[in-house]
Parts: structure tokens; sequence; C-alpha cells
């Protein structure tokens, strides 16, 4: 007998992956844990039904969410991941020698558990001493950080419903601004325009980030196994363009064997079509 994970794109887009095992199905406080084995994606995370990350294309998702901020300023050292239980945006920021403390916020702790037990390859960083854990919801803990705290937030969420839906909250953002540093960059998972019901949640995460950042652009990555297969990331930021700030250079010379990001690639993908600047003209200057 065959067994397939379907998880629904839209109500009339269904998305399929054949599976050998499922290993792992439990419900936590928060949300449906599943894990399963497939050929041709590995092993899948999926949390509600909702794809997260798979062994064979994680890498393009965790190299892009962390790279570009880190090669448009090289002083980062204070970093808050808020979501990102797998451990896949932590092990790429731990491959730089140069940061000295990672908050990781992750409301479910059962996420973290299965990730150690089912994906060391992507949750292989998090015992790094520089990694601090706080089991907790990333509203409240952005709400009482300290201001100027960070250099770096990359909000590595689900998306904007359910557990996830406080992160996508013009008073998260708000907050995020205040507990970053005047240098501070803000990178967050910003969905997808091809599908209306991603689009309006992108439209409007977009419009809450402008409202606090002078800089507030998108970028984009080729993720097969997200909704459209066509992923967007918000980058915003006090001081720094990303397209001009890059420090190529510098990002070359740590000599960092990356399987999707590189800096040509690092300017190229804010180079936006317009179906996504069309969908963001209220909003993308
Ligand atoms: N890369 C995946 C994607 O783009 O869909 C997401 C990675 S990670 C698995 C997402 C994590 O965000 C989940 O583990 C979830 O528990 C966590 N999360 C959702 N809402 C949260 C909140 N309010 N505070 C902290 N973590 C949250």
């Amino acid at each position: 007998m065959e067994l397939w994970y379907t998880e629904n794109h839209t109500d009339n887009v269904r998305f399929s992956i054949k599976v050998d095992k499922h290993y792992y199905s439990e419900q936590s406080e928060f949300q449906k844990i599943d894990v399963f084995e497939s050929k041709e994606f590995g092993r899948i995370l999926t949390l509600d039904g909702y794809l997260m990350v798979t062994e064979k294309d994680e890498y393009i998702y965790h190299e892009m969410i962390t790279h570009i901020p880190m090669a448009t300023n090289p002083d980062i050292k204070s970093v808050l991941v808020v979501g990102g239980g797998d451990g896949g945006t932590v092990r790429e920021l731990c491959r730089y020698s140069t940061i000295e403390n990672i908050d990781l916020v992750e409301i479910d702790e059962m996420v973290v558990d299965v990730c150690r037990k089912y994906l060391p390859s992507i949750s292989c960083s998090l015992d790094d001493p520089r990694v601090h854990i706080h089991y907790e919801d990333g509203v409240r803990f952005v709400r009482n950080a300290p201001d100027g705290k960070y250099d770096l937030i990359i909000v590595d969420s689900t998306d904007p419903f359910g557990v996830g839906e406080g992160l996508f909250t013009s008073e998260f953002y708000g907050n995020c601004f205040r507990a970053l540093n005047d240098d501070g960059i803000l990178v967050n998972q910003h969905e997808s325009t091809f599908y209306d019901s991603y689009a309006n949640s992108m439209k409007r995460a977009h419009s809450r980030i402008k409202e606090f950042f002078s800089t507030a652009l998108v970028y984009q990555a080729h993720i097969p196994t997200y909704p459209s297969g066509h992923w967007l990331f918000g980058f915003a930021s006090k001081k720094f363009d990303p397209r001009t700030d890059l420090k190529a250079d510098w990002w070359n010379s740590l000599g960092l064997v990356t399987k999707y990001y590189n800096t040509i690639l690092h300017t190229g993908c804010f180079a936006i079509p317009n179906n996504v600047r069309n969908t963001l003209r209220e909003t993308y200057k």
C-alpha cells in the first residue's frame, strides 16, 4: 500500500510526497507534530499538517534567511531567532565565529525535542555554548526584551495563523524595532504572493514592517516544497541597504561552503518580479 503526505496549498491545489515511514505523530500543547521519511526529500517535519522542513531542501531556506543579513553587516554579534525550533537557522548562524550570543525563542519545546531526535543534520548546533533556548511565546519575549539588545532578529516562524499569528503584528514588529540597536536588521520568513491567501498576509506584514523601518525590502528563493515554490523573505533595517552594503570580499574570505547562497545571488535575489512588486505596490517603493 502506498503512503502519501499531502498539504493543501489552496482549497484547489494539493502537494503530495510519497512517504515510506511515518516516524512520529503527537499533539503538543500548541500543534500536531509529525515526522515522515520519504525517498525524494528525506525526512520531513510537519506542524498541523503544514510542511516545515525537509532534509533535501532545508538548506535553501536556512542559508537565505541567515547569510543575507550576515554578509550585509560583519559586526553582528548578538542575534535573536524567533521560532526556528528545528535548529536550521541556528546551525547556519553558529558557522560565524564573530557571533557571540544567540537567543532562540521557540514556543514549543516538543518541536526541539523531536528535531533533536529525528533531524540531527538540522538541529546539530542547538548545544553550541552561544545558544540560549527560551521556551516561550516570541511575542511576549520581544515585548520584554531590553532596548537595543540585538544586532539581528530573525523571525523563522510558522505561517500567520494559529500559534504563529502574533509574529506578524504591528506590536511584534514595533517591539523588534525597539529591541534592535541602531545597526539593527530584521529578517523574516515572508510567505509568497502566488496564492491569494498567502499574498494577503504578506501584504499586511510588509505594510506593518514599513511602519517602523526606513528600509523594508523583500528577497526571494526557490524552495520546491513550499507553496508555489517561489518563497519570499523580508529584510528590514534602520541603517543598511543589503544591495549596496554587501561585504562580499569579507564574506568570501570566511570560506563558508554553501549549497545555495553566494554573494552574486545576494544582490540578484532582491530583483523581484512584477507579480510581487504589483502585490506590494502600495507599500513597496
Ligand atoms: N522554516 C519553517 C517555515 O518557514 O515554515 C518554520 C520553521 S520552525 C519549525 C517554526 C517554528 O515557529 C515552530 O517550531 C513553531 O513552534 C514556532 N512558533 C510559532 N509561533 C511561535 C511564537 N508565537 N513564539 C515562538 N515560536 C513560535
